[in-house]
């Protein structure tokens, strides 16, 4: 199970990817100094045309929370020029809760008691159905990470399946080589979400302690393997809360930053997960990171990342969620189930991952973005 391999090596048979970005965000991160702010430095972040690095990491820092209302208020109006009113609504549809990994925060996690399912074709057929029948065009691909019990060609034969069903698709599964992200975009799917969960390699090393997902670089350079395989576009993701959250917020906007420069055609989102209860075997307290500083955070993501999705999740209230769309956040998701095969019966599912904070219907969300005088989008993209 490579328990105790070195986090930062590969394995032989993992596909490598030059390190200039990961080292370069992995010396910014260890040099970032949440102290070195002043006001000063806010303010000129603040007014300033086109953030740079810096300024977003005086954004980040507690120097800003007596600005926070003008960080929202500038974030706004930057949501509202590249987007306009629209909100984007998708759901996530859990395949398969089987994990080889040991991540000590998650309830998959391969050394936990835990009901383990798998949609066969035809529950996947159904429960896509299910899902299309509420009217939304966008659907994301989950699995837990087991190449074993959820391999390329039966998330690829997924993928061609929801596509029949939704004009996009999207995977959030183990990272790949390129020719196999490759594999899934011949498909249908378009989008590869990677959370590296924390940008803090020893942190990552204690929190991964068994599983492919021991190797940091493998699934640092997951996006770009994506997009090399010829993705439309990629996600990244901390999960806020494992290690120093102003740290790994900083290098997740720096990563996604110097992936956009490096590859410009592609289509960048940033999701802001806190860590949230879950049946795992390390206490979790989700209120090391509140709601002050998730906003905190997803504003300084918007104005470094002007033309970047901000995703909120259902980990979030509803009320916060409300908040933040079309603020600061461009997608959600609605209709959410982290467990198996419960959008059609309810029942005889697997576990679910985490628990969710807001369970709304896409109906009752669809009504709550509208009531903001936004608009709720199910899909802008045309195929030619
Ligand atoms: S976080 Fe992902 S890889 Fe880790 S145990 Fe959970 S499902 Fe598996």
């Amino acid at each position: 199970m490579m328990r105790g391999m070195d986090p930062m090596a590969y394995l032989p048979d993992m596909e490598a990817i030059p390190e200039d970005i990961m080292n370069r965000v992995l010396t910014s991160r260890a040099a970032y100094n949440e102290g070195a702010f002043s006001g000063a430095d806010v303010e000129r972040a603040l007014q300033s045309d086109r953030l740079s690095a810096d300024g977003f990491a005086a954004l980040l820092s507690p120097a800003a929370r007596p600005y926070l209302e003008e960080m929202v208020r500038r974030a706004t109006e930057e949501t509202r020029r590249h987007f306009g009113s629209s909100v984007y609504l998708f759901t996530p549809l859990y395949l398969s809760n089987y994990c080889e990994n040991h991540c000590v925060y998650c309830g998959f996690n391969c050394r936990n008691q835990i009901r383990r399912m798998k949609l066969d074709p035809q529950r996947m057929e159904e429960e896509l159905r299910a899902i299309a029948d509420t009217g939304l065009e966008e659907i994301l691909l989950l699995t837990g990470e087991s190449p074993a019990a959820s391999d390329v060609e039966y998330i690829a034969a997924a993928c061609a399946m929801a596509r029949r069903h939704f004009k996009m698709v999207g995977v959030e599964v183990y990272p790949m080589d390129s020719r196999e992200y490759a594999h899934l975009h011949e498909s249908g799917a378009d989008f590869v979400t990677v959370f590296q969960e924390t940008y803090d390699p020893i942190r990552y090393g204690e929190l991964h302690l068994a599983g492919r997902k021991r190797s940091f670089p493998y699934r640092f350079h997951a996006q770009e393997r994506a997009l090399r395989g010829g993705m439309r576009g990629v996600a990244f993701g901390a999960l806020l809360g494992l290690a120093d959250f102003r740290r790994d917020a900083f290098a997740t906007g720096l990563h996604a930053h110097l992936i956009q420069r490096k590859y410009p055609h592609a289509e960048i989102s940033i999701s802001c997960p806190r860590l949230c209860p879950a049946g795992t075997e390390e206490p979790i307290d989700p209120q090391l990171i509140g709601e002050e500083e998730l906003l905190q955070i997803m504003a300084a993501y918007r104005l470094f990342l002007p033309y970047a999705n901000l995703t909120i999740s259902t980990r979030e209230r509803a009320q916060f969620r409300d908040q933040v769309i079309g603020r600061m956040a461009t997608k959600i998701s609605a209709g959410v189930s982290t467990g198996i095969g419960s959008h059609v019966s309810g029942e005889d599912t697997g576990d679910e991952q985490f628990e969710i904070f807001d369970s709304r219907t896409v109906a009752e969300v669809t009504i709550a973005i509208q009531s903001r005088g936004l608009e709720a989008v199910r899909n802008e993209y045309v195929y030619l």
